[in-house]
């Protein structure tokens, strides 16, 4: 594993890279209401990118038909956005997104309760937020790796939820997708020594019932075994010799 360590130069590009994409969150955002198709709201932040004249890192990377993984309810990641998709009251609807400025990818997703959501439902999308920031906290100099992933768990956990073992964090920068992984879960102390100039997407996904999950048979959206709901908060951040950076961040 080589965790390749990024310039100052191309840091303030993946900063400007991620302002760009929490832009594109903000509008998709606003157009999150019952009666959308998660294809429409594809198309409306494709067309945004593309007219800040940036690329959807996620169109076509392994074949994935799409700018936008959009996922419902018990749906993890990888939702594929679709015109039967129609949004509805009281869905978690999992805007995963990315985008590459000037050869350098972002990556960051949030999750939104449309109208009226359940308790749990609210509480799912708030662990899976805070659990991040709780994670953050060790993306500093004098930690390894897992520490991250420990807190994350240790956090997710205390709350009665689950996370996903399947799928992990991950290095972003000329790649979406570089070294190290990042499971969210895990013992502590564990990994590579955190070192300034790593950009890393850390991305708890949360599941209310079990951790749990299977693909389905379109060859990418993965579903919770149980069938209950699930959370998920990105964004990529940068380790500096102080606090880490949210570069996705505005
Ligand atoms: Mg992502
Ligand atoms: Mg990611």
């Amino acid at each position: 594993m080589s965790v390749s360590i990024k310039s100052e130069h191309e840091i303030e590009l993946m900063r400007h890279a991620g302002h760009l994409l929490e832009q594109v969150h903000d509008e998709l955002a606003s157009h999150i209401k019952p009666g959308i198709s998660t294809k429409e709201l594809d198309r409306i932040g494709e067309d945004m990118i593309r007219s800040m004249g940036c690329i959807p890192n996620f169109k076509n990377y392994q074949g994935f038909p799409a700018s936008f993984c959009i996922s419902l309810n018990d749906e993890v990641v990888h939702g594929i956005p679709s015109r039967h998709k129609i949004i509805q009251e009281g869905d978690l609807v999992k805007i995963d997104a990315g985008l590459i400025y000037k050869g350098y990818h972002s990556d960051s997703a949030k999750t939104h309760g449309v109208g009226v959501i359940s308790e749990e439902d609210r509480k799912l999308i708030e662990v899976a937020k805070e659990s991040f920031y709780e994670g953050i906290k060790f993306a500093k100099l004098g930690y390894r790796l897992s520490d991250i992933s420990h807190a994350i768990q240790a956090h997710v956990e205390k709350h009665g939820f689950s996370v996903v073992r399947d799928l992990v964090g991950h290095g972003v920068g000329v790649d979406l997708h570089e070294d190290p992984q990042i499971p969210n879960y895990g013992p502590a102390g564990k990994g590579p020594r955190l070192q300034e100039g790593m950009v890393l997407a850390i991305e708890p996904m949360i599941n209310a019932g079990r951790y749990q999950v299977k693909t389905l048979a379109d060859g990418w959206t993965i579903v919770t075994v149980d069938g209950k709901k699930s959370a998920h908060y990105e964004h990529t951040i940068a380790i500096t010799n102080d606090e880490p950076i949210i570069l996705s961040s505005l």
